[in-house]
This record gives structure tokens, sequence and C-alpha cells, in this order.
């Protein structure tokens, strides 16, 4: 009988290892014993043995499958896998293809169970801010149902790269410093603080954008899991929400002119953030870091905020980051800053003295081969990322706000809008005034010289003129 011991619950390169010096030994799967190692150190080397000789062959898929069900939280997981190697390796090349086999359609399940689990991690971990000695940390509780966090751990050090964080689980939890992932033993929900300036603005924002007469209890609850409302900040006022429905779909159906102006009206700010201050900026600025509110993040490399003098009394926004400005994190850095930065200079507008900023503050692209293609955020990306947004203009106040293409007047105005219809008019917003003109990125795009020329120089006007509303 063979004894394979592994470092820990989800030690794929371990099982790798193993299964193929097993395979290749000749050693069936009724002759291996697998454990888990009570306590070792995660860093700690496998143990090494040397490999076989002999050739050694299964199909990707099988690896990928194995990679995914051995996080599985079922302790037959490593011998039900190797199992599945013993028959491929043994000549059932297609193994995976029987969808009638018994040891597929198990492992197929642990497979699907790992996924959804993974799904929901990605998108319930909330982290709530922590002063440890005058720096900041991010720390989230999860209680996953699998051995997931060792094979999410670099998806959120991707997604959050530039924070400190840490995430906490039962089994086991992930600290990011900046430089390096530490996996470590698990923790107690008690280890996470249980309130934070965060927190209050998303039950602010839930609690703004919830609609009484589209309510549906089952899909709030599917969608957002019960188990995990503890960790969800807007979770603490949904059981309220819910109770105040029915009175507040009489509400508005007593009173069913909801305008625009009123749509778009910044939700309260907490005082930690209302403070008109740089740090009341930065503070918004390092929450809209951590953001996952839908799924642009997953793929964006980081949140890009806006940027610019806190009294600016001018404001641009865009539609969104582009790639260039993904991966600098900053606003309107790529092609078509450069062209916007152009266009300011002609206009007599200082760069310096303007607020930049776009709606959407996740890079949304499509892959093709290994460039990003921009995709157009839409409606709801819009309207859920509309929140940043919001602090940011009530923050900066800005008396001339230009939107720059559709997203961004859809973004601030509420509406749709033709930009060939309402460019380079006054639109009165909130004690300031807003015009819409194109997004230079549509310069870009343009076939042809005459026509980019022409454009530039109509965007260069609408500048000018917006510019000139500031001395009135
Ligand atoms: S696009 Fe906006 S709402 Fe969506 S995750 Fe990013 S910051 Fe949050």
């Amino acid at each position: 009988m063979q004894s394979i011991v592994l470092r820990h619950e989800a030690d794929f390169e371990g099982w790798r290892h193993a299964a193929r010096r097993l395979a290749l030994g000749r050693v069936s799967p009724d002759q291996t014993v697998w454990s888990v190692a009570e306590s070792r150190d995660l860093f700690a080397d496998a143990e090494s043995t040397p490999p076989q000789a002999g050739t050694f062959s299964v199909p990707r898929a099988l690896v990928d499958l194995a990679e995914t069900a051995i996080q599985a939280r079922d302790p037959e997981r490593f011998a039900l896998l190797y199992g599945l190697i013993w028959r491929a390796h043994r000549g059932e090349k297609h193994v995976l293809e029987d969808e009638a086999d018994p040891l597929v359609q198990r492992v197929a399940r642990l497979g699907q169970a790992v996924r959804r689990d993974t799904h929901k991690m990605r998108a319930f971990v909330r982290f709530r801010e922590v002063n440890e000695d005058g720096a900041t940390r991010y720390v989230a509780w999860f209680e996953p149902e699998h051995y997931i966090v060792e094979a999410n751990a670099p998806f959120f050090v991707r997604r959050f790269a530039t924070m400190t964080w840490s995430i906490l689980t039962p089994y086991r939890s992930a600290h990011w410093d900046g430089e390096t992932l530490r996996l470590g033993a698990g923790a107690q929900p008690s280890d996470v603080p249980d309130d934070d300036a965060l927190e209050a603005y998303w039950r602010a924002y839930f609690s703004s954008i919830f609609n009484p007469a589209r309510l549906k209890v089952s899909a709030m609850t599917s969608e957002m899991p019960k188990k995990y409302w503890r960790n969800l900040p807007e979770a603490a006022v949904i059981p309220e929400l819910i109770r105040q429905s029915r009175e507040r779909t009489q509400t508005m159906i007593d009173s069913p002119v909801i305008s625009p102006e009123r749509a778009a009206r910044p939700p309260t700010l907490p005082a930690t953030a209302g403070s008109n201050s740089a740090d009341g900026l930065s503070e918004v600025a390092s929450a809209a870091a951590v953001c996952t509110r839908c799924d642009l993040y997953r793929h964006a490399t980081q949140t890009v905020f806006g940027e610019g003098p806190l009294d600016a009394r001018l404001m641009l926004v865009g539609e969104q980051p582009g790639d260039q400005e993904d991966l600098a994190g900053r606003p309107f850095v790529g092609p078509a800053g450069q062209m916007l930065d152009r266009a300011l200079v002609q206009a007599g507008i200082t760069r310096n003295e303007v607020y930049v900023t776009n709606a959407v503050k996740h890079f949304k692209f499509e892959p093709r081969g290994k460039r990003r293609i921009h995709a157009t955020p839409d409606r709801t990306e819009i309207q859920v990322c509309r929140f940043w947004l919001d602090q940011e203009r009530a923050l900066v106040r800005p008396a001339v706000t230009i939107l720059l293409g559709a997203s961004a007047a859809r973004a601030v105005l509420g509406r749709a809008v033709t930009i060939s219809r309402e460019r380079g008019k006054p639109i009165p917003l909130e004690g300031g005034q807003v015009m819409v003109t194109t997004h230079p990125s549509y310069l870009l795009r343009l076939p042809d010289e005459e026509s980019k020329e022409r454009e530039f120089a109509a965007m260069v006007a609408d500048l000018r003129t917006a510019h000139g509303w500031l001395a009135k």
C-alpha cells in the first residue's frame, strides 16, 4: 500500500507529481491512500521523489478538470482523480467523454461545485478598511464551501495589486502586501472589523438604486445568497427595503414623475467623506479601488479614478479607461487622451486646471489575440458605476462639466443623448452647466484626415465655448 501525504487541501502540484509517479510505477488506485499533512509550512517544498522513467501522457482536459476538482471539499477527491488518471494512462484516453460513467459523473460534479464556489468568492468578497499603525489594510471575511483560497488568491492579487489586503477564511488566509502573496492559517470572523466608511457608501447607494416596484425577493436572494449577506455591506438594508417595498411602491404610484435631475442626484455622503477635501476625494478613490459592484473589475487591471484639482471649475467626463489607461491607472493618457490634450491646448485650456474622469472606472474590453479591444459599457454598468462619478461631482462641484460622448452623457444626465443633436448647448444641472460633445476616440476612428480635421475643429470649438461659460 502506498501512502501519499499532500502539503495542503488543494495541493494540486503535489497530487500531480504523486499521480504521475504512481501511474508510472503501476500502482493501482486500490493500492493508494491519500491524506493531507496535519500542519505544514505552506511554503515548504513538496516531498520530492525522483520521477519514474517512462512515458506519461493524459488528456489536457483531464488535467484541467483535476486542477479544479481537487479543490472540492470531498475527502475522496484525490483517490477519485487518481482513478481517472489511472484509467487514462492505461489506455482510456477518452474516458471523460463517457458521461454515463459514474466516476466521470462524480468528478464532474466536484468540478462544477468548485466553479460555483469560485464565482461566489470573486463576486461576494467585500473588503473592510483597517488602520494598522497609520497604514491602511483591507480585510475581508469569506466562508468558501470548498478549498478555493489557494487557487483564487492570484486573481485577487491581479485585481487589487496596488492595495494591501488580507482575505480570511476558516481554513486558510491569503495576505498581499503589494509585493508578496503569503498563505497562512485560517481565521475567525471576529478577526475582521464590523463596519467602516466604505460600507456606509454601499448601503446608501443600494438604497438609492433600489426600485421597490421591481422587487423580486427570489432573484435578489439567488444572486446574493443569504449565506454571504453578512459579508456584504448592502445586505444590511435588504430586509428593511423588502419590508418597506409595498409602501414605497405606492409612493411611486402616487408621484409618478421622477425627473432626470432627481434620478441623477448623488446619494447622501457619509460624514467621513463629505468634507469636500482632498482627503475626502482620496478616501472615495481608495474605496473605488476595491469596487467589485459589476463584472468589469474581473478582467481589468485596476480602477482608474479621476484626477485633477479638487477646486477645478471645469470637469471632463469620458466613457471609460482604455488599454493604456488601464495599465497606467490614470485617465486619458492613451491616444484619445493625447488627442484631448491637443484639443484643450487649442481651446486655451490647461489640463492642470481641469478635473478629468470617466463614467465607468474599469476598462471593458474583448480579448482578440494579444490585443484588448474596447467594448462599450452597457446601461447597467454605467448606472452602477455612476455612484463613483456622483461622489467625484459632489466633492469637486465643477461649475461646468463637459461630457465626452454618449456614455458620459447617459451617466450624468440619466438618459440617452444624441450627440449631434445636443452638442455644444448649455444644459443646466445642479447649480452648474453641462455640455455634451464628442469623445476624442470617435475622432481616432474616423477613416479620413478631412473628417478628422473637421471633427477636431468642432470639438475645439465646443471646449472653447464651455470654457467661456466659466467667465460669465
Ligand atoms: S466599473 Fe465601476 S461599478 Fe463596476 S466594478 Fe468597476 S468601479 Fe465598480
